[in-house]
């Protein structure tokens, strides 16, 4: 990928360089899935496109592709840790959705421990 699809700020982005570490479940060429450093749950991960798109808010048509991936990403993820049961998926937008990594991501809930439904 180049560098102008990285944020050279963004944590997450540095994830996908390898920068800094991160314990990888699954990459492809559009998506990369991995554990989150302060589980909710069980199991807990956290799948990102790897190109940097900041939020749910920014995208448009031409993330259609990217995203599918990255929610592909994320079953194989899943289903690769053995979350056979299912899983809880939540995505935080902006700061009402109280985002705080401002690189889109998606969090897989699994296992025992999973928050309670806010639904
Ligand atoms: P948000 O509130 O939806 O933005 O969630 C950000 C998530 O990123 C939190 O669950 C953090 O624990 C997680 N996180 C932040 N930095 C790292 C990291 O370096 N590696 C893995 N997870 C991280």
């Amino acid at each position: 990928m180049s560098d102008t699809q990285f944020d050279a700020n963004c944590i997450f982005c540095k994830i996908v360089k390898g920068e800094i570490p991160a314990k990888k479940v699954y990459e492809d060429d559009y998506a990369v899935v991995f554990h989150d450093i302060n589980p909710q749950a069980e199991v807990h991960l956290l799948a990102i496109p790897k190109r940097h798109i900041v939020s749910t808010k920014e995208l448009t048509d031409a993330e259609t592709e990217t995203i599918g991936r990255v929610m592909v990403a994320a079953t194989k993820a899943a289903l690769a840790l053995g979350l056979d049961d299912g899983w809880r998926t939540i995505i935080n937008t902006g700061r009402i959705g109280r985002q705080e990594v401002m690189h889109l991501h998606v969090h897989i809930l699994g296992g025992s421990k999973v928050l309670p439904a806010m639904v």
